[in-house]
């Protein structure tokens, strides 16, 4: 059987290095540190100057980039990317870093986001002539920035970049540069970092990644983000940073701080396991129970979980333990065993829970059906009561920003209210994270703007061809 899971699902994470003889080595490092981002196919692209070369598979980081591979990727440049697709079939065929050799020489490029606009360039493009290997997203970049009709490589990306719509953070090679660049709203995270030169003749090793946990295993400093509409390139010059577009309302997606992001890591300038646990103070005060012990659902409701227990002054207890070690799929018995997929990843702890009134802390519901198993479990276990406590508002319409989604028919909050909800979940009672209370929790406002489409339908962007169109509006209408 497959095991499905009812949380939104990751993006993608990429990584590049400038600088260091080991350069697909970091890559690799850093892409490891970014496995939760994405777990279909993983690729590096290295460069020694004259080649680029370039390695992807469906896959697991660490089963992908043995120490052979890694030795056929020479070069002191490398850019990597991770991937759960968004847009595009999962072949590997639509994995990343995409290389090509266009007019404005080699380059390999990898993307995090939705180009919302790209079926429309793809559409014209073909209508001149472009021939697309891929389905993805991402490739109609480097169709851009191969037909732009710019000299220089660095304005033609310019260029490209402008005529892109929606969510990108993006990194290119080239045999001796790395790129790195940001949507003009900022939707999803990238950030700049530097290893010291070990020696005098060796310069400074320049990173950038998804998120600074990826800076952690390679030893390198955070040093900022890369700014919404900026791009910077580092070559044997240095680095420059030039901005390609005007500045726009920023739009960076809220929901890395509720789940995506790991939360040893900075994201939007915000350290995430302090807003996590903002999140839950924050919970606790608005939706007050009471009861026995805070219960997690873990991994990602844990660090809430700690925040509401503070707050409310109950007790936290791991009355569910999860198994790290569920693959995609699974064989399960002939005879059916009632909620087999949830159990093969959660069990609960009976002593903990029997005769207790719990509240139990989860990060989302998107479809109900894994919150009602996991109610159904925390009862069978003993629980006298189950009180659901959401450390987000509802989501009630899909994103077009990166972020896998089920079409809106399937978001159970858009379909029902709370009460229904907590009726289908049989939950005591149930409470959701106000929209108010997430921004205050996330710092919007406080050196960062936020997107927060998939609780209020408003989207920051037209988005075009979705069922709930909305005018273009900045962040905060
Ligand atoms: Fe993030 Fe939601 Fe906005 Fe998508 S719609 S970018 S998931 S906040």
């Amino acid at each position: 059987m497959l095991i499905e899971s009812d949380k939104l699902r990751e993006e993608c994470g990429v990584v590049a290095i400038y600088g260091h003889p080991e350069a697909s080595k970091l890559a690799y490092l850093s892409l490891y540190a970014l496995q939760h981002r994405g777990q279909e196919s993983a690729g590096i692209a290295a460069s020694d100057g004259e080649r680029v070369r370039l390695h992807k598979e469906m896959g697991l980081v660490s089963d992908i980039f043995t120490a052979d591979v890694l030795a056929s990727l020479p070069g002191s440049l490398a850019i990597g990317h991770t991937r759960y697709s968004t847009t595009g079939d999962s072949a590997l065929l639509n994995a990343q870093p995409i290389r090509v050799e266009c007019s404005k020489g080699r380059l390999a490029l990898a993307h995090n986001g939705n180009i919302t606009n790209a079926m429309e360039i793809r559409a014209n493009l073909e209508a001149q002539g472009s021939i697309f290997q891929t389905t993805s997203d991402t490739e109609v970049v480097v169709h851009l920035i191969a037909r732009s009709r710019e000299e220089t490589l660095v304005a033609a990306m310019a260029d490209s970049l402008r005529r892109l719509e929606g969510a990108f953070s993006l990194v290119m090679i080239t045999p001796d540069r790395i790129f790195a660049a940001r949507d003009p709203r900022g939707f999803r995270p990238l950030v700049m970092g530097r290893i010291p030169g070990q020696a005098a003749h060796r310069a400074d090793t320049i990173v950038f990644a998804s998120e600074t946990c990826a800076f952690d295993l390679v030893g390198a400093i955070y040093e900022r983000e890369v700014k919404p509409g900026e791009l910077i390139i580092v070559g044997p010059e240095g680095a420059h940073s030039r901005f390609y577009a005007a500045q726009q309302p920023q739009s960076s997606c809220v929901f890395e701080h509720v789940y995506f992001s790991r939360p040893d890591s900075l994201v939007f300038g915000k350290a995430v396991q302090e807003t996590r646990d903002e999140m839950g103070r924050q919970l606790a005060r608005e939706a007050p129970v009471d009861a026995d012990i805070v219960v997690p659902v873990p991994d990602s409701g844990v660090t809430a979980a700690m925040g509401f227990s503070h707050e409310s002054g109950i007790p936290l207890q791991f009355g569910l333990i999860r198994n790290h070690y569920v693959g995609r799929t699974f064989i399960e018995p002939e005879q059916r065993v009632r909620d087999f997929g949830v159990k093969l990843k959660l069990n609960p702890v009976r002593h903990v829970l029997a005769g207790k009134r719990v509240v139990l802390i989860d990060d989302s519901i998107v479809r109900g059906t894994t919150s009602r198993k996991i109610v159904r479990m925390v009862r069978d276990a003993g629980a006298k009561e189950v009180h659901m406590r959401i450390s987000c508002p509802p989501t009630v319409s899909s994103c077009y920003y990166g972020v896998d989604t089920p079409s809106k028919n399937q978001l159970i909050a858009a379909n029902k209210s709370v009460d229904e909800i907590r009726e289908y979940i049989c939950a005591d009672s149930l409470a959701y994270l106000s929209l108010e209370g997430l921004r205050r929790a996330a710092g919007d406002g406080n050196g960062v703007s936020y997107c927060t489409a998939c609780y209020t339908g408003k989207y920051p962007t037209n988005v075009v061809g979705v069922d709930e169109i909305q005018p273009a509006m900045a962040v905060g209408d």
